[in-house]
C-alpha cells in the first residue's frame, strides 16, 4: 500500500533521519521501536505530511508517488503534503482533543472540516464508531470528564472517521497511567484484526510482538534491523538490536 524510499531529514546540523527505506502492504501492522531521539517520530510526521523532508519519495500502491525531494518550498510542497495528509490519519501520544468541544464534535470536526462530510453522515459515523469502543454514552461528555484511556480511544474513533488508507501511531500509550494502557492496546489489536493498515512507534515490546507483521528497529536515523517479531525479539542479528532489547526486555 504504501513504501518509503530513501528518507532523509535534517534540523539545522541534526541528520535525524540518513535514508531510511520501509514498506507497508495494505492490512499490515509495522511497528516502529528503538531508542529515543532515533527518528520515529520524524518517519510518521513525515509519512503524515506534518514535516517536510530533505529527500525522499512516498508511493502509494493506486500509482500516486509523492516526491519530498520537491517538497522543501512552496506552494506545490504545501499541496502535496496536504494530499499526503488525506491519505492518513495520526494518533499521537496525548491525545489532542479540543478540550471546549464534546466528544462526538471532536470526532466529527475533522471529516466534516477538513473532507467535507455532511454533518448528518458525520454524526452518525461517529456514533458508530463511538459504540465500536465502548464509548457510546460519553458522546456529549467534555474530554476532561473522560479518563486518559478513554480519551486516547476518542483520539483512536477521531483518526478512524477520516477514513484513512494508513493509521499512524504515535507511542498512544505512554502518555497513559500504566492500568488504562491495556485498554488502549485492545482497541488497537482489535483494528489490526479488522485489517486496518497501521504503522506504530511503540515502546511496549509485548505488544509489537503480538500485531506486528514487522518490526523495524531504529537507531541513529537508519534502520538498523527489521523483520517478524518472531525472529527479531528472539534472534536479533544485529549487536545494536541485541543491546536495545536486553535493556528492554
Ligand atoms: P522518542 O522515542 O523520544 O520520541 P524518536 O525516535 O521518535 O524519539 P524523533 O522525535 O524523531 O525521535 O527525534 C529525532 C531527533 O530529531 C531528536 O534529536 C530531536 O531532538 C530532533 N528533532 C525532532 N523534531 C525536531 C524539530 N522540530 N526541530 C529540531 N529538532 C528536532
Amino acid at each position: 500500500l504504501l513504501a518509503v524510499t530513501g528518507l532523509r531529514k535534517s534540523f539545522g546540523d541534526n541528520l535525524v533521519l540518513d535514508g531510511v527505506d520501509f514498506a507497508v502492504g495494505r492490512g499490515e501492522v509495522v511497528c516502529l521501536i528503538g531508542p529515543s531521539g532515533s527518528g520515529k517520530t520524524t518517519v510518521l510526521r513525515c509519512l503524515n505530511g506534518l514535516e517536510a523532508p530533505d529527500a525522499g519519495v512516498v508511493t502509494f500502491s493506486d500509482g500516486q508517488t509523492q516526491d519530498f525531494a520537491a517538497l522543501a518550498k512552496g506552494k506545490e510542497a504545501r499541496q502535496q503534503r496536504a494530499a499526503l495528509r488525506d491519505r492518513s490519519a495520526m494518533v499521537f501520544q496525548h491525545h489532542n482533543l479540543f478540550p471546549h468541544l464534546t466528544v462526538l464534535e471532536n470526532v466529527i470536526e475533522g471529516p466534516v472540516h477538513a473532507r467535507g462530510v455532511a454533518r448528518d453522515a458525520a454524526v452518525a459515523d461517529a456514533e458508530r464508531l463511538l459504540a465500536r469502543v465502548g464509548l457510546a454514552e460519553k458522546r456529549d461528555a467534555y474530554p476532561h470528564e473522560l479518563s486518559g484511556g478513554q480519551q486516547q480511544r476518542v483520539g483512536i474513533v477521531r483518526a478512524l472517521a477520516l477514513a484513512p488508507d494508513v493509521l499512524l501511531f504515535d507511542e498512544p500509550t505512554s502518555a497513559l497511567d500504566p492500568e488504562l494502557v491495556g485498554e488502549v492496546l485492545l482497541v488497537l489489536k482489535e483494528l489490526a484484526d479488522e485489517g486496518w493498515t497501521m504503522v506504530i512507534v511503540t515502546h511496549e515490546l509485548g505488544f509489537a510482538r503480538q500485531v506486528a507483521d514487522e518490526v523495524v528497529f531504529f537507531d541513529g536515523g537508519v534502520i538498523v534491523e527489521r523483520g517478524h517479531p518472531r525472529d527479531l525479539f528472539t534472534a536479533p542479528t544485529n549487536e545494536r538490536t541485541r543491546r536495545f532489547l536486553d535493556r528492554i526486555l
